[in-house]
């Protein structure tokens, strides 16, 4: 469990509690301007700002203190959290109103506007209201749960994303490439805004060979470079504390190599 379950998930982790995502959460005024901000183009602005704070970071002495910053006002904005492709399912299962969106960080790096980003509960009527989103498209349950366990073998990271936690808003499908979040984790330290999931991968020696005499496929897909292979006793070895908890390695192993285990769990 993290700070996020044990002050908003009643015994689950914060985004399986349904209590999270009723409607009446909408009423929090901080939280319904903050999600009109978001809906239409706006985003783009915080994405900005967001870019700008994260480039202070990088600075040696005002660093710390723009990391500082990032880390506190996160929850009170948008944040997020990798879970595995199980989860993203559930998630599936508990939100309504699903909707399809181009992701924003691939949209302003690199103008793709693939619809990858799933977005559910308010955020369908907020885009609607807003008039300024073209590119909304509608999408069942049973569709999505299909697009997410592909995206799932192409080795994207699943991450809940909340608008104000404890209210989840989003699925977002990442690459270390595009997404801003990632990278304001991975190169700056910002741990709230993008949060290691609840579990942590292990490796069977038993089951791994290596992938044979190919390049071993977990290593490849793993975005925070968690995994490596040791020639000597030919299988990988993950680092726990690189380790996000994503999935993607464990479903990439035709030899059932790697589980998931809770990150609580595990013996260091
Ligand atoms: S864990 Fe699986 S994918 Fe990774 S090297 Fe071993 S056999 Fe290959
Ligand atoms: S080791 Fe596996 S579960 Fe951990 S971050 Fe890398 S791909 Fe994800």
């Amino acid at each position: 469990m993290c700070e996020f379950c044990a002050k908003h998930g009643r015994g689950k982790k914060w985004f399986l509690n349904e209590d999270n995502y009723k409607k009446e959460l909408l009423e929090d005024k901080k939280r319904r301007k903050l999600l009109e901000d978001y809906t239409g183009h706006s985003m783009e602005y915080y994405l900005r700002d967001s870019i700008e704070i994260t480039n202070l970071a990088k600075k040696p002495v005002i660093g710390n203190l723009a990391r500082k910053i990032i880390n506190k006002v996160t929850p009170r904005q948008y944040g997020g959290q990798v879970i595995s492709i199980e989860d993203a399912l559930k998630v599936v299962d508990i939100s309504e109103e699903h909707v399809l969106l181009p992701c924003y960080c691939r949209k302003l790096t690199k103008g793709d506007e693939n619809l990858c980003c799933i977005n559910f509960g308010s955020i369908k009527e907020l885009e609607l209201e807003s008039k300024a989103s073209k590119s909304l498209v509608e999408i069942d349950a049973y569709e999505l749960k299909q697009r997410l366990k592909e995206w799932d073998k192409k080795g994207l990271v699943h991450q809940v994303i909340y608008g104000k936690i404890p209210y989840p808003i989003s699925i977002c499908n990442c690459e270390r490439t595009y997404c801003f979040p990632m990278k304001q984790r991975a190169l700056h330290t910002c741990d709230k805004a993008f949060m290691r999931g609840h579990e942590v991968a292990v490796v069977d020696p038993k089951r791994c060979d290596g992938c044979g005499k190919n390049i071993p496929r977990c290593v490849h897909l793993c975005q925070f470079g968690a995994i490596h292979y040791n020639r000597q006793d030919n299988h990988v070895h993950i680092d726990p504390n690189k380790c996000f908890g994503c999935g993607v390695c464990r479903d990439a192993c035709d030899k059932k190599a790697i589980s998931l285990i809770n990150r609580k769990t595990y013996r260091y």
